[in-house]
């Protein structure tokens, strides 16, 4: 069946961002964290590579350099030593050497540029300066122009002299053979190395990107990617203040979208850098592979915390959605239940605009339908009769199950409220269940809510006594909550408020209304009655009573008159040695705690007064009450010596089979009986009860005798007594004081 409880706010189940988007931006700033710790160490690692690459081509580079360095001294040292006195002697002796150590030529030159090389060229003019003409160490040139052709060189000089003349030795090295070390493949060749001077300028350009001579490396890497970023500027600025103060370093920096990273290292030679340069492309593998790593980690935890935060989550609204099941859904009908009904329609209703109403319904004889039916299919009413009320009601109407057979409507209705009262009855007339057609016939109680109402109690309770004036009214199946209600209302508001102070001050009297023998007219006994005097004015027992009996407060007051009564007894005993019965209304409500009889017996104790003296009287209605052990009680009372009488007889439809069960000393005659009774006939109701009651066995009381003729009728049938107004009104107790003296 599917939930019918629409108007309950847990329809769907909801993530509750409520703490679970806390959770999941935490998680995106640990994942943040994370992935910056692992973009750190991947930049590490790569840091590394790229810093011992760079590392190995300076070292070859500047291995290289020291081996053609020590060739030129070894010449050098040669001709110093006298072993070649001429130019020619020098260039025979080391001729086989130069392509060993590959280098070009040699050449021996003078301070103007003039002289000869080793492979047979005259050079004129060849630009020199003073540090080529160094006596203590080589000196290695930048790349200049070769002394024969356009090609690049660099060229190692030393200076000596040569039969007292000045001279310098050059041993020249195509820059290219240099270049090719630089070129040792970084990341396959996508990697490059400049060789720089200390001021930047690029003496080889691996990479041959730079076209032109004497370009600074950093104002090319400024020009050509256009940077006027601060934070890259200061990465070049740093590497620029480095090479100066001759460190090293390793840096990564972005250049229109790519990321480079690069290492500078120092040759040893001439203060000379090469700077290494790889391009993040080029590390695809170890950067896939930190991206791989991060996604696959990143995605993995976060998909275990998402998936744990959403599994608490569903699983606490899941509960909770439980115990709100238990706690407001009628597991009968799967609409709210009372619970429901009094915590959310009032601000439900609060939220409608126009006239707003709440309905009760009760359906009739429901327990009829129970012993017919039998509970599973009584159940499937209850639950058929509340979903087509629902479906019948107009859009978002509250409906509940209140208890039992009791429905709870609150809706907000601007039309003829008696539409809606006619469209619950029409359903309630055509309940069709397993193709058997059910008429229901239900009593309901409207109640149109004022404007200065808030408490939803009040407000059912004004419903619920609407509908009490219609049940057992034949024909009529509605009652609107009106004026004469609410004057009602006020009025039992009035006497609860008031009801605990009447006792302390003394306002509840009793009166006792003696009962005459049907054959000498003496009296044999009294019923005490109570009255109340509210303020100076008489309230008689009908106006309350019922409520006192639906607010418990009748427990407290039947002691106190019990207590009157007693007193008035010990009295009557003391003063006129009478022993007169008298019967006492003792509530049903009592009958819940069979314990009240000690009560009872405590009083009467205290007051020495002769137990069989008293006689309980219980109202037949009790005998049906199904909550009620009546026989258990019954017996307790007559085992403390009590006796017992059954008042309203015949009103109360107790079955005979229980009456034969309860030991009743007395059976009281309802006044009906005698109302109605033909006085000329004997084929009346009130014969057969007594009757009834002869055979029961017990003493026959007549009540509510107001005639003679009454009286005399009642006088040929077989009873005991006779209580009414023909013979004494309910009189107080110094009247009651002639009955006493004989
Ligand atoms: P009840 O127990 O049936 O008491 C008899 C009622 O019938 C009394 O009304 C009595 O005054 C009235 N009555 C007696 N003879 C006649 C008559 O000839 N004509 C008419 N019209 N009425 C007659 P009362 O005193 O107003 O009490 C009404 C009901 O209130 C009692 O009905 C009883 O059920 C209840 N009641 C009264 N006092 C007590 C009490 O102390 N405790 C409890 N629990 N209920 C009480
Ligand atoms: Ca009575
Ligand atoms: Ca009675």
């Amino acid at each position: 069946m599917k939930e019918k409880y629409n108007y309950i706010n847990l329809k769907k189940y909801k993530l509750n961002l409520k703490w679970t988007l806390p959770i999941i931006i935490i998680i995106f700033i640990l994942s943040f964290f994370g992935f910056k710790y692992i973009k750190t160490i991947t930049y590490k690692n790569i840091y590394k590579t790229i810093a011992e690459l760079s590392k190995q081509t300076a070292t070859q580079l500047n291995l290289s350099i020291q081996e053609h360095e020590k060739f030129v001294e070894t010449v050098v040292d040669s001709i110093n030593k006298g072993y070649c006195t001429t130019e020619y002697e020098i260039f025979d002796n080391f001729a086989n050497e130069l392509s060993d150590y590959h280098l070009t030529r040699l050449a021996i030159l003078d301070r103007n540029g003039n002289g000869i090389t080793s492979d047979g060229y005259k050079v004129t003019d060849y630009p020199v300066t003073d540090e080529f003409f160094n006596f203590d160490e080589v000196y290695l040139s930048e790349n200049r122009k070769s002394i024969i052709s356009n090609d690049q060189v660099n060229i190692y000089a030393k200076a000596f002299y040569l039969n007292g003349q000045e001279r310098v030795l050059f041993a020249a090295v195509d820059t290219k053979d240099y270049k090719e070390i630089l070129l040792r493949r970084l990341y396959n060749g996508l990697g490059g190395t400049y060789l720089i001077n200390n001021d930047g300028t690029i003496l080889i350009d691996s990479f041959n990107a730079v076209q032109k001579t004497n370009i600074n490396l950093y104002d090319y890497i400024v020009d050509k990617y256009d940077v006027t970023d601060d934070k890259k500027l200061i990465t070049i600025n740093d590497m620029k203040e480095n090479i100066k103060n001759k460190n090293i370093g390793t840096f990564d920096i972005t250049l229109k979208g790519d990321t480079y990273f690069a290492h500078y290292e120092n040759v040893g030679i001439n203060d000379w850098y090469v700077i290494s340069i790889v391009p993040a492309s080029a590390m695809a593998n170890e950067l896939n592979q930190f991206i791989t790593i991060t996604l696959c980690v990143g995605i993995f935890i976060n998909l275990v915390i998402v998936s744990i935060c959403v599994y608490i989550d569903l699983s606490n609204q899941m509960k909770s959605r439980k115990l709100y099941k238990i706690a407001y859904v009628d597991s009968v009908t799967l609409l709210g239940n009372e619970n429901y009904f009094k915590e959310y329609s009032k601000q439900y209703l609060d939220s409608l605009e126009g006239n707003k109403y709440i309905i009760i319904i009760d359906i009739n004889k429901f327990k009829a339908l129970n012993s017919l039916y039998g509970y599973e299919f009584c159940n499937n009413i209850l639950s058929t009769f509340g979903e087509k009320i629902e479906q019948e009601m107009p859009k978002s109407t509250i409906v509940c199950r209140m208890y039992s057979d009791v429905f709870a409507i609150a809706l907000a209705y601007d039309k003829n409220i008696k539409q809606i009262v006619e469209k619950i009855h029409n359903t309630a007339t055509s309940i069709n269940i397993d193709n058997i057609m059910l008429h229901l016939n239900v009593s309901i109680g409207v109640y149109k809510i004022k404007k200065s109402d808030t408490d939803i109690n009040k407000m059912l309770d004004k419903a619920y006594i609407a509908r009490q004036q219609i049940k057992g009214t034949y024909g009529s199946y509605y009652y609107m909550f009106d004026k004469n209600l609410e004057d009602l209302l006020i009025k039992e508001e009035n006497i609860e408020a008031s009801m605990e102070k009447a006792i302390k001050n003394k306002e509840f009297k009793v009166v006792y209304q003696p009962k005459f023998s049907t054959k000498n007219e003496k009296v044999l006994g009294a019923e005490s009655l109570v009255r109340w005097y509210k303020d100076g004015k008489l309230i008689m027992p009908n106006d309350f009573i019922p409520l006192f009996e639906k607010n418990k407060f009748i427990l407290k007051l039947d002691m106190y008159i019990f207590e009157q009564v007693c007193k008035d007894l010990a009295y009557w005993k003391e003063k006129f040695n009478a022993n007169l019965r008298v019967s006492v209304n003792v509530s049903k409500e009592h009958f819940v705690n069979e314990n009240f009889i000690e009560k009872y017996v405590k009083i009467a104790d205290m007051y020495k007064v002769d137990r069989k003296n008293i006689e309980l009287e219980i109202t037949e209605s009790a005998t049906i009450d199904k909550n009620i052990d009546l026989l258990k009680i019954v017996n307790k009372i007559k085992s403390y010596g009590f006796s017992i009488s059954l008042d309203d007889f015949g009103t109360g439809y107790s079955s005979l089979a229980m009456l034969q069960e309860l030991p009743i000393d007395v059976i009281k005659i309802d006044k009906i009986f005698v109302d109605k009774a033909d006085l000329n006939s004997d084929q009346n109701m009130i014969n057969y009860m007594v009757l009834i009651a002869k055979k029961l066995g017990t003493e026959i009381v007549v009540e509510g005798v107001e005639t003679k003729e009454q009286a005399d009728f009642i006088k040929t049938l077989d009873c005991d007594m006779i209580q009414g107004y023909y013979y004494s009104k309910p009189i107080e107790e110094p009247e009651m004081e002639k009955y006493l003296t004989f």
